[in-house]
Formats: structure tokens, sequence, C-alpha cells
């Protein structure tokens, strides 16, 4: 009898923990292309494109390497269309002595595992999921009895750990982050280096047709389709990271140029939490750079505290805080998404900017997700799921895991502060200062109310104010609510009228861009 090891299409390792270990001639690999999981929301023609041709690479690499692999196509007639479905109807295919799987990255699909030892009566082994630095339960003991859970002590202790920029016991520079370094604004004419173009091939021709008829009513375009579907392709991105981006990845991290869709970020998001990179790898990689003198020390930190820390950290969160983190609404924000975050039709040249690139390429990067769609949606009180819905639904790198802490709790504070110490709400002036979108806008960034006033200007006062008895003693707010207070009646009741104003003419999306109308 055999066993039966699931691998999901975010487990794309060949060192996965349910392989290891297994012989390849007592083991059927069993990978699911499944409705439920494309359209549960309804992802970005992109990601599902990158989804499935990726999953295609490595069933076909899996083969290539020894392994008997069951793969089930969307199309096959008799899919079940859900992971647990066609666990059952696997387990009657092979009538496995064990299933062996790796822990998934959604809440959602774990509690589905769960069951299937009752579905198909054989035996479940759930693993850890060994590609993470620091495991679940690890997590949970460093959290245990920490009033604040501070991304900045967990990191140093992932540094101390795996011994990356260390001088010892001290880090190098005898600093553990050289963040301060990394805000600069874009000089006149920033462009980024082209991404390495990655032709796609017959196979992943043939998934982006899938797509494109099967998912025609999806967000999201394909034309512009450039994601590594295999490891050597996500190889040849990363290479070109590190040899080209990184020695200004930190100091222009947070800049923000209109039409520059990339810049020096890595890029590399969907491949490594798809498995096809491995973080550790490309982190001692990045230290090589600083340690030969081609990259500056706040760079090559930066990199690895996004990669060691945050993404770490926010993983360890997601399992601690669900499910009530899908559900928290500490602001008590009720607003419905605005229509211009599906069509990117506003006048706000940021907004529609950011809205543009996630269109073509499913990507937008960190500040841009931050400080103009999330900072929006904070200040504009949207209700945290449907703005969580919207982020999970369009970048190709979102998975529940790693989406849903950084838009409930570092985006919108709807955690009530357990993962970010204040709310990252910002005016017009900070978007100004680090991009040149204001240029080009019709709203005029200085102007502080009215028509053509910014309206993050307007609303930041807004946000504040009507917070006030849930932020106000905050210390990190004690600034701004002093100027609050510090402004005349009429400047403040101006402020919020503006803002009223502003959120009176902001048109509902359309029901159905999320999930079918029927659903
Ligand atoms: C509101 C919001 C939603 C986000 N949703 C996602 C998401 O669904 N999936 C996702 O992978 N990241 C998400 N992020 C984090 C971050 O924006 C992306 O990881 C990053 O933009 C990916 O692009 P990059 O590879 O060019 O990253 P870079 O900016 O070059 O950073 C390097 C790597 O660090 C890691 N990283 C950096 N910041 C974070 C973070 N906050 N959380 C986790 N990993 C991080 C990523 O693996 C990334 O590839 C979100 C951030 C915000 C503010
Ligand atoms: S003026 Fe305001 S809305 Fe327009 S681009 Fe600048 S920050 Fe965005």
């Amino acid at each position: 009898m055999t066993v039966l090891v699931p691998v999901l299409g975010d487990q794309l390792s060949h060192g996965l923990a349910s392989l290891t270990g297994c012989d390849p001639a007592d083991t059927v690999v069993l990978m699911m292309e499944v409705a439920e999981e494309a359209t549960h929301v309804r992802h970005h023609k992109a990601k599902i494109a990158l989804i499935f041709s990726a999953m295609r690479h490595f069933a076909a690499e899996l083969q290539a390497a020894g392994w008997r692999v069951d793969y089930v196509r969307l199309d096959d007639p008799d899919n079940a269309g859900s992971f647990t479905g066609e666990i059952i109807r696997a387990s009657e295919r092979h009538s496995p002595r064990l299933i062996r799987v790796v822990e998934p990255g959604d809440w959602r699909v774990e509690q589905a595992m769960l069951d299937w030892q009752t579905f198909t009566g054989c035996p479940v082994e759930i693993l850890p999921d060994s590609r993470f630095l620091c495991s679940r339960d690890e997590f949970a003991g460093w959290a245990a009895g920490r009033k604040e859970l501070r991304m900045e002590f967990f990191y140093r202790e992932m540094r101390r750990r795996t011994g990356l920029l260390m001088d010892g016991k001290d880090p190098v520079g005898g600093k553990w982050t050289f963040d301060a370094e990394n805000r600069s604004g874009p000089p006149p004419g920033l462009a980024g280096p082209p991404l390495p173009r990655l032709a796609p091939n017959a196979m992943t021709q043939q998934v982006v047709e899938l797509v494109s008829t099967r998912f025609a009513d999806h967000f999201g375009s394909l034309e512009h389709f450039n994601w590594p579907v295999t490891a050597a392709e996500a190889e040849q991105a990363a290479e070109a990271f590190l040899n080209k981006r990184l020695p200004t990845f930190g100091q222009l991290q947070d800049a923000m140029v209109r039409g520059q869709d990339f810049l020096f970020h890595a890029v590399l998001s969907p491949a490594i939490n798809l498995g096809l990179l491995d973080p550790l790898d490309l982190c001692r990689r990045a230290e090589a750079e600083y340690r030969a003198g081609r990259a500056p020390l706040a760079a090559v930190e930066g990199f690895i505290r996004q990669l060691i820390g945050w993404r770490e950290y926010i993983r360890g969160v997601y399992w601690l805080e669900m499910p009530g983190l899908a559900e928290d609404n500490f602001l008590g924000a009720t607003r419905p998404l605005p229509d211009f975050y599906w069509t990117g039709e506003t006048d706000m040249a940021c907004l529609a900017d950011c809205v543009r690139s996630t269109r073509e390429n499913a990507y937008a990067h960190h500040i841009q997700r931050l400080m103009v769609l999330g900072n929006f949606a904070l200040l504009a009180g949207i209700r945290p799921q449907e703005v969580a819905d919207w982020f999970l639904v369009v970048y190709a790198d979102a998975f529940d895991w790693v989406e849903l802490p950084n838009v409930a709790g570092m985006a919108l504070f709807a955690d009530g502060g357990r993962l970010a110490s204040k709310p990252y709400a910002a005016s017009g002036a900070y978007i100004d200062r680090m991009s040149n979108y204001c240029g080009s806008c019709r709203y005029k960034v200085k102007l502080k109310a009215g028509p053509d006033a910014c309206p993050f200007n307007a609303l930041y006062w807004h946000f504040l104010a009507r917070n006030a008895d849930k932020l106000g003693r905050n210390m990190r707010l004690a600034n701004p609510y002093a100027t609050w207070r510090r402004m005349s009646e009429d400047k403040r009741a101006e402020y919020l009228a503006s803002a009223e104003d502003f959120l009176g003419q902001m048109k509902p999306a359309e029901p159905g861009w999320v999930r079918h109308n029927s659903d």
C-alpha cells in the first residue's frame, strides 16, 4: 500500500517535508487544480495562470525525478472541485495506508484538512512547513506572555538564530536596523532596471489560454504575464535582483514613481511564496553581496529584514490570531470598498497608478500597498473584510497567511495594535514626498480642504477625529492630536465637511468582483 502525498499549489519545493523521507517507489504525489481554490475569491487572472502553470511544471519535474504523480487538471470532467473531494477520489483510486501532507498556508484549508481522516478512513499526518525558519509553535512560544508583539524584537532573534549579518554576538555595523537610511524619495527621472523577460513556454501558454476562457470575467490582465513558473526561472529573476537592483533596494525602497512599477524591488514574492525560491538562501546570497563589497549594508540589511523579519513574523501572527483576525474591526470601519479599486477610474493620480499596475502585473510594491491603497482604505474607513478580499484577489503573491495580517494588522489597524504600534495613516504630504504622483494629479496636494484639495489631507483629520476615543491616548499619535486640538473650530469643521463631501461622492464597487453574485 502506498503513501499519498498531496502537494498544494504553494508547496512547489523539492525539499518539501512531506516528500523528504518518502520512497518514490511507494508514494503517489497528488496535485489538484480545483475550482474552489480558483474561485473561493475570484483571483486575478495572472495569479491563477501563475499557480496552475507552476504546478504543472513542478509535476513534470517530479515525474522526471522518478516520482509517480497523480495530477488532476481543472478541466478533468470528474474533477470534484475541492481539495477534500479530490482527496476522497484519490483515496479510492490508490487505497493509501497513509496521507502525508504539509500544513497549508490558509486557516480555511487547514480546517478542511482536519476532516480528511474522517472522510477517507485513512490516517492523515500533517507536517510543519519546514520552509519557514520559525515554526508555528516556536512563534507561539516567543509571543507567550508578551503584551505587544513587535517585529523588531522577533527579528533580532532570527538574526541570532541564522547568524545572518552577525559579528559574533553583535549585529554587523553595530545596529540591528538601518531603516532610517532607507527613506529617500525619488530623484527626478528615476527608473528601475528592466526585469528579465521570461518568455512563456507551450505549457504556460496552454494555461494562459485556459484561464482567459474559463476565468474571463475575473479582475486583471494576462497581457503582461512575466512571472517565473519554475525554480530555474525564479533563479534567473533572483540573480537579476541580486546583481542589478539590490544595491539600490534600501535607499529607494519607499519611493514611488508613476509608470515605474518595480523600481529596485525584488519582485520575488510570488516565487518565494510558491516555494520556487528558498528565502534563507536568498538572504545568504544577499549577505555575500555585502561582504564582497558589491552592495551597501543598509540595502542588504533591509532586504534580509523583510524576509527573516517581516515575512516570518507576519506568518507567526496569522496563526496566532486566526480565526479572529479575519473578523477584527477595532476601528468599527463600515464603508464599502469604492469602485475605483477595481476600475482605477479616479482623479487621484496615486491611486489610479497603483490600481493600473495591480491590474497589469498582479503586483504593486510595498509602499504602494501600504501608503496609497491601504492608507486610503484606512482613512476612508473601509470595512476591513472588503479590503482584505480585494488584496487577496489582486496580487500574485497573495495567500491568506501573508495577505491578511498585512492588511488587517499593518494597513488597517483592525487588530487594535497587536501588530503595529500605531496606524500607518498619512496625509498627501507623505505621498508627495515619496513619489512624483502629485505633480500630475488634478488635486492640489498643498490644499487642505475644498473640492480641489488632495482628498488624503481632509480624510487624515477626519480619520483622527472620528477615532479619537480609540486612538487619542496612543503616545505615537500625540503630536497630530495636539495639532488637531489647537486648530480653530472653523478650520476643523472645514476639514470634516470637505472629507464628508468626498466620502459622500464615492461610488461603492459593483457586487461580483470578489465572489460570483450567486455565491
Ligand atoms: C496591505 C499589504 C498587503 C500585502 N499583501 C501581501 C501578500 O498578499 N503577499 C505577500 O507576499 N506580501 C504582501 N505584502 C508585503 C509586501 O508588500 C510584499 O511582500 C512585497 O511588496 C512583494 O514584492 P517584492 O518581492 O518586490 O518585495 P520587496 O519589497 O523587494 O521585499 C523582499 C521580500 O520581502 C518579503 N516581504 C517584505 N515585506 C513583507 C511583509 N510585510 N510581509 C511578508 N513578506 C514581506 C517578501 O517575500 C518580498 O519578496 C503586503 C503588504 C501590505 C502593506
Ligand atoms: S494630490 Fe493627493 S490624490 Fe493626488 S496624487 Fe497627490 S496624494 Fe494622491
